[in-house]
């Protein structure tokens, strides 16, 4: 039975096809950022740049330039920085 052969190769063949077609793509672990982290920030900036203060790894003023985070004892300090971060940067 030719037709017989036919199908049970056409079987064996999508079933490799199908075994190919299994997804290796990996699922990207987002790394999301839970506020409940116990580990602390670590700032870019010992200190305020602008107002020379002691940064705090609790500090909420921060601001994430150039992929650093930067932490600010007040939000005046953090738009001081934002509008020309540069200056403060550079060292
Ligand atoms: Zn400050």
């Amino acid at each position: 039975m030719k037709s017989k052969f036919f199908l049970t190769a056409f079987l064996s063949v999508s079933l490799i096809a199908c075994a190919q077609e299994t997804p290796k793509v990996k699922h990207k672990v987002k790394n999301t950022k839970s506020k409940s982290a116990t580990q602390p920030v670590k700032f870019a900036n010992a200190t305020d740049p602008i107002c020379d203060m002691k940064t705090e790894p609790d500090m909420k003023h921060t601001l994430v330039y150039k992929n650093k985070t930067y932490g600010f004892c007040s939000a005046y300090c953090k738009d001081e920085f934002k509008k020309n971060p540069e200056k403060y940067v550079q060292k």
